[in-house]
């Protein structure tokens, strides 16, 4: 049998029977198992959203006998093949971050996630506000897709809900931009303490988390706890960062210079881009102050 890790608790493993990747049955509950002893001692930790192959044993349990293999590997939340990140951002309330937006995505782009930005609160712009329309247009020139939703509205919410049709999605944003209040919306009945505390970010760091895939109705899973939270740039290298800006790349091979930081060196078709206003002014300054970040980083350690 095939299914896939729902949730991981005092060594059992809770598995929902997937007839195939990707296309969970979500009418059947999960089957409480037991990971094989091998595992162990091989060193392999057994995800939730790993796709096994399990038995059923006598008294109804089950048992895990093998992992197949991953697509993406979150550490924060631990998560296997996830493959879609919602980053939710507010325009007020909290005040929209936009370099904050910039950092997850370098995040995504290395973790091999898709991304769907989705701005939401949407109900609290007034009119004259065309920040929305500039970030919008922003992001989706880059090739992002972009969702805006008011979940006290119910605005965006079908499409947003169709986009995380069949993939494990990872919801991610600082807190109070209104994720729980996007999940509450997305599954009647979830009910996710909202305002006071946010998903399962704010039980304090040191208490331990366990991870828990919601499943929708229309074979979708979305990790209850939200992803990215804490952001450094240490795994990643110098040169891997202009890559993660999508369109620094066309652009990038064009450079003078081998190992271009795009910084200062002269013939520089990256800094050519953004004076002539194909890269945007915003995305290469956040560029710039990440590689410095990057470096004072790397000196400290
Ligand atoms: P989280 O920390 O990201 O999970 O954020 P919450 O979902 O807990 O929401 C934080 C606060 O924003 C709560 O007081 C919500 O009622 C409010 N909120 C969430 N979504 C919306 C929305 O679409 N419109 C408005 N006006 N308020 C919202
Ligand atoms: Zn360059």
């Amino acid at each position: 049998l095939e299914g896939v890790i729902i949730k991981a608790l005092s060594g059992y493993y809770y598995v929902k029977p997937a007839p195939g990747r990707g296309t969970p049955d979500t009418d059947v509950s999960a089957v409480q198992c037991r990971a094989r002893g091998v595992f162990k001692k091989r060193g392999i930790t057994p995800l939730v959203g790993d796709y096994v192959k399990y038995t059923l044993t006598e008294n109804g349990e089950g048992t895990v006998e093998e992992i197949l293999p991953r697509d993406t590997e979150l550490i924060r939340p631990p998560v296997a093949n996830a493959h879609l990140a919602v980053l939710v951002f507010s325009l007020k309330e909290p005040d929209m971050n936009v370099q904050l937006l910039d950092k997850f995505l370098v995040h995504i782009e290395q973790a091999g996630l898709q991304a769907v930005i989705c701005l939401t609160k949407m109900d609290l712009a007034d009119e004259s506000d065309d920040r929305y329309a500039q970030l919008v247009h922003l992001y989706e020139s880059i090739g992002y897709e972009v969702i805006i939703t008011s979940s006290r509205q119910g605005t965006g919410m079908d499409r947003l809900k169709q986009r995380l049709a069949g993939e494990i999605s990872v919801f991610s944003g600082q807190s109070g931009v209104g994720k729980s209040s996007l999940l509450n919306a997305l599954l009647p009945g979830l009910e996710l303490e909202t305002g006071i505390i946010s998903m399962k970010l704010g039980r304090g760091k040191h208490t331990t988390r366990h991870v828990e895939l919601i499943p929708l109705d229309n074979g979708g899973f979305v990790s209850d706890t939200p992803g990215f939270s804490q952001l450094d740039f240490l795994e990643i290298g110098v040169e891997e960062l202009s890559d993660c800006f999508r369109e620094f790349r066309e652009y990038a091979g064009g450079c003078k210079f081998r190992g271009c930081t795009h910084t200062h060196e002269p013939g520089c078709q990256v800094i050519r881009a953004k004076e002539e206003g194909d890269i945007a002014e915003s995305r290469y300054t956040h560029y710039v102050q990440f590689l410095e970040e990057m470096k004072d980083k790397k000196r400290r350690y």
